[in-house]
């Protein structure tokens, strides 16, 4: 078996198995409808999941399939889309990704990658959303957080200057699906990314994949010293404190 083989293997295991007692529960992780699953991702773009959580569940009552995305009123839409801002151009999406699923597809969404993909609003992350969620096919979820994972924990760089484009990196990502498992994957490099391997200040002391880790190894030192050196300054204050209080 290859050393890299080996890693991704071990990188997935640890990964699930962290995974299993730290997993966020969201409204739209339980869903297995594509329309459900699909407003979700459009809505999370450029705003957090606690303020889409607000509205979540509202708008899917007032919206609850694309027929009635596409008839819905502008002006109610956008209000409604207000607490996650940029209302006016979320609203214009939203309604033009309805009114082309209800003159295209009779008003269900289509289950296959290219037809996903000609949907107003969706790109291959929202799509490959709907094939691991739904379809249970083994694709990878790729955005700036998985890549910043892979960048670390394996130590490959994408040379495009929008690494999300790089058809070497989606490959890389697609290798380390475990088969019949994509959508546990997926959650779990989601939350690991925002609960551990932050964009900053990762929490490499306490990260299951430590030891597998090239940026750790790279960087572990560093990481080690800084903990000390905090620790250390920490008592010093402390018994500084304790002398001025003599
Ligand atoms: Fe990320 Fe640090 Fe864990 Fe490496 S050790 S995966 S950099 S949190």
């Amino acid at each position: 078996m290859s050393k890299i083989f080996e890693k991704k293997n071990q990188f997935v295991k640890l990964l699930l198995n962290w995974w299993t007692s730290n997993k966020r529960e969201f409204p739209w992780r339980s869903t297995k409808d594509p329309y459900s699953i699909l407003i979700a991702e459009m809505l999370l773009r450029k705003t957090t999941a606690k303020q889409v959580e607000k509205i979540y569940t509202q708008f899917l009552t007032k919206y609850p399939d694309p027929n009635s995305l596409a008839d819905a009123d502008k002006n109610e839409l956008e209000e409604l889309l207000k607490p996650l801002g940029m209302e006016y151009k979320r609203a214009e999406l939203l309604k033009k990704f309805g009114l082309y699923i209800k003159e295209n597809y009779d008003g269900k969404i289509p289950l296959e990658l290219k037809k996903l993909l000609k949907l107003p609003g969706i790109g291959m992350y929202a799509a490959n959303a709907v094939l691991s969620f739904v379809c249970s096919k083994d694709v990878p979820l790729l955005d700036t957080n998985f890549i910043r994972v892979i960048n670390r924990v394996f130590g490959i760089k994408s040379q495009k200057s929008r690494a999300r484009d790089d058809k070497k990196i989606w490959e890389f990502a697609q290798t380390l699906i475990p088969s019949n498992n994509s959508k546990n994957f997926n959650l779990a490099v989601l939350d690991f990314a925002a609960l551990i391997c932050k964009a900053k200040k990762p929490k490499c002391s306490e990260c299951p994949v430590k030891n597998i880790c090239f940026y750790y190894a790279k960087e572990g030192i560093n990481i080690n010293n800084t903990a000390v050196f905090g620790f250390v300054s920490f008592l010093f204050n402390l018994i500084l404190l304790y002398l001025k209080s003599l």
